[in-house]
């Protein structure tokens, strides 16, 4: 092929290509791009490992996948396809988990370069870490719509993807929305997935059945329901839901019993789902009209704002299910229903689905007045966007390759040109590491704000250890005695799990040594003790510990990501800038939405020219925000969190 052609790269950089070795994390929407990139730029040794398998809404963007791969391993089909490109590259494809020990510092260690192309927080964190420690150069990437990102992460010179707190996150997993929802929000997203199923443009990826593939019900159910496609009540349930609901006439009872009872039911026998979590309560039409002889509150505004009974909310159910079954009636056989925050009936279901949701998995229900705002909206993954952000990855490999680092700038791509008529826009200086960063730092530590005398051993490990702070099996010792809180060696330390801090005498100051041996890491955690008020969260993570000390120079706050530098890390968030503290309220996937800016400094770049012609600056959307307190003013990107509904790829690139 042409880049195994003399003189189509620069000298020595064929060579070097040809030389190096090279790891793909995540085989999804970027990894199937970067993997087809490098095969096509001539590199010859190559490791891809996805955990996934194949699904029918993969196949419009991941495009190494086809109609006959459905249910295969990502890594095992990318690894096919891209060998009929270049069949003499080595390509060796994990059907696993990157998360695993089976990847540990010395696999990390093989690679020249590793590019990630991943969907989810929690692994890009193990990556991180994992590169850092083995002082392998990471490239990391990620998309969001017409959004992307591309960072080099490299130990002492940049920014790693820890080092600038990250938000909340705003995305769910497929399992979290159709299993195992824990908070309001992952109701609303099912309950909008359920219009589209009923009446809307129904989409594979939003399907409201159980999910049978969901890793953590155990090997079996998803064996199963691999061999059994047309399995009657999980993965193909979804084609005939619309179908079904049809059939019976949208019968409010059958339809409320079949997804409320008997799906619940059904999630009920994946017993492996309810181990650590309360188990969900089936609700039968029936039931909800007993005792309930309110009537619907007739009052829009009163309506809006109060939380209704379960008895109202059926009622609100049946009714507004009714409503849109007539106004779907008047289309046409080939045209559905948009959902629409404002059109009543549309809305009414949402939040009546959402709240019977709700209760059923003993979620907090919520007026219809917060479920609209929460709403919110939709990020599709976008197959160009993710193209030109996998081109990037492979460009700014090669000037790694090359040891060009000060050429690794960080580079967003966005939907309109800015003020310089750039659509791919480099960052103007390489993000320097935060020296207080708790992942990269000398000495990593955090401050952890929780009440002690309620947070138990077991909320500590996975609320705070593995979902905010991204550990994987962190081992717990309370510093300056000999006392073991928590081990990673299985059912060593069960018998602290219910038991609060306070009464494992970890109490206000105390510093806790935490060791995660599959990622290399140590962080030390300093314990104080705070009751968080009704509208708080139950514990806060102070990364900085420096910010906790009163603020009397503002300027000389040091450490923060440069004056000059935009959003250093992919899927890092709106506050994420130079905020130390953080609430993390979900942990997978991300995705951000980066906002036009026009006060880039003009670029070189050949791209942006070439981008301009076809790209509206008119319409460019500019919002300010007002600068925060300790972020830098004049910060160039801004980047903020979204609801993106599909999980998969996130951020982006470009070589100048
Ligand atoms: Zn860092």
């Amino acid at each position: 092929m042409a880049a195994q052609i003399d003189g189509v790269f620069e000298a020595g950089l064929q060579k070097k290509i040809a030389e190096s070795k090279v790891l793909v994390v995540g085989a999804g929407g970027i990894g199937c791009e970067i993997l087809k990139n490098l095969v096509l730029t001539g590199f010859q040794d190559i490791e891809i490992i996805d955990l996934d398998t194949i699904d029918v809404s993969n196949l419009n963007r991941q495009f190494l996948f086809h109609k006959e791969h459905v249910g295969k391993s990502k890594a095992n089909v990318a690894r096919e396809s891209a060998l009929a490109f270049n069949p003499s590259a080595k390509i060796k494809a994990y059907h696993d988990s990157i998360t695993t020990n089976n990847y540990g510092v010395n696999f990390f260690q093989q690679f020249s370069i590793v590019l990630n192309a991943l969907d989810n927080r929690a692994a890009r964190s193990h990556v991180n870490r994992l590169c850092l420690t083995a002082e392998v150069p990471l490239i990391e990437s990620g998309t969001a719509g017409y959004n992307g990102q591309v960072e080099l992460i490299k130990r002492g010179l940049t920014s790693c993807y820890e080092c600038v707190p990250q938000p909340a996150q705003k995305s769910f997993p497929g399992c979290t929305i159709r299993n195992t929802p824990s908070e309001p929000i992952h109701c609303i997203v099912w309950a909008k997935h359920l219009f589209n199923q009923l009446f809307g443009e129904s989409n594979e990826d939003e399907d409201v059945s159980p999910d049978t593939a969901d890793p953590e019900a155990g090997a079996e159910a998803g064996n199963a329901a691999l061999e059994k496609e047309a399995n009657e009540k999980g993965n193909v349930d979804r084609v005939n839901t619309r179908a079904w609901a049809k059939q019976c006439e949208y019968d409010a009872e059958k339809i409320f019993n079949k997804l409320f009872y008997d799906d619940i039911n059904y999630l009920l026998t994946m017993g492996n789902l309810w181990k650590n979590r309360n188990p969900p309560k089936p609700a039968k039409w029936d039931k909800m009209q007993e005792g309930e002889e309110d009537a619907i509150v007739e009052d829009s505004v009163a309506r809006d704002q109060k939380v209704l009974s379960m008895g109202q909310t059926a009622k609100v159910f049946a009714e507004s299910l009714k409503a849109l079954k007539e106004a779907a009636g008047k289309l046409g056989d080939d045209d559905h229903l948009v959902w629409d925050k404002d059109d009543k009936d549309a809305m009414d279901f949402v939040a009546a689905c959402a709240n019977i949701r709700a209760h059923i998995f003993g979620i907090p229900r919520k007026s219809r007045f917060e479920i609209k705002s929460m709403a919110g909206n939709i990020i599709p993954a976008i197959a160009t966007t993710n193209a030109i952000t996998a081109g990037i990855v492979v460009m700014r490999a090669f000037r790694v390759l090359q040891q060009e680092y000060e050429a690794c700038k960080t580079v967003y791509v966005r939907l309109r040109v800015n003020g310089r008529n750039q659509f791919i826009v480099p960052e103007t200086i390489i993000t320097p590491p935060n020296p207080k960063c708790y992942v990269c730092a000398a000495k990593p530590e955090v401050v952890v704000k929780v009440d002690t005398k309620k947070l138990t051993v077991r909320e500590l490990r996975d609320e705070i250890l593995i979902k905010a702070l991204n550990m994987v099996s962190p081992d717990v010792t309370l510093d300056g005695t000999c006392s073991i809180v928590i081990s990673s060696e299985e059912g060593e330390t069960d018998c602290n799990n219910d038991k609060t801090l306070e009464e494992l005498k970890i109490v206000d100051g105390c510093i806790l040594k935490v060791d995660d041996f599959l990622q290399n890491y140590e962080l030390s955690i300093t314990v104080l003790h705070k009751e968080p008020g009704r509208e708080e969260a139950a514990y806060e993570i102070v990364a900085d510990p420096d910010s906790l000390k009163p603020k009397e120079n503002e300027q000389g706050k040091p450490s923060e990501p440069s004056v000059d530098d935009a959003q250093p890390s992919t899927s890092k968030g709106v506050n994420g800038s130079s905020k130390p503290t953080m609430e993390v309220e979900d942990d997978d996937d991300d995705m951000y939405i980066i906002e036009d800016d026009d006060d880039e400094k003009p670029s070189t770049s050949s791209a942006p020219a070439a981008a301009a012609a076809g790209t509206p600056s008119k319409s460019l959307e500019k919002r300010k925000h007002a600068p925060e307190d300790d972020e830098p003013a004049n910060k160039k990107a801004k980047v903020s969190s979204s609801h993106p509904v599909e999980d998969d790829d996130d951020l982006v690139i470009l070589d100048d």
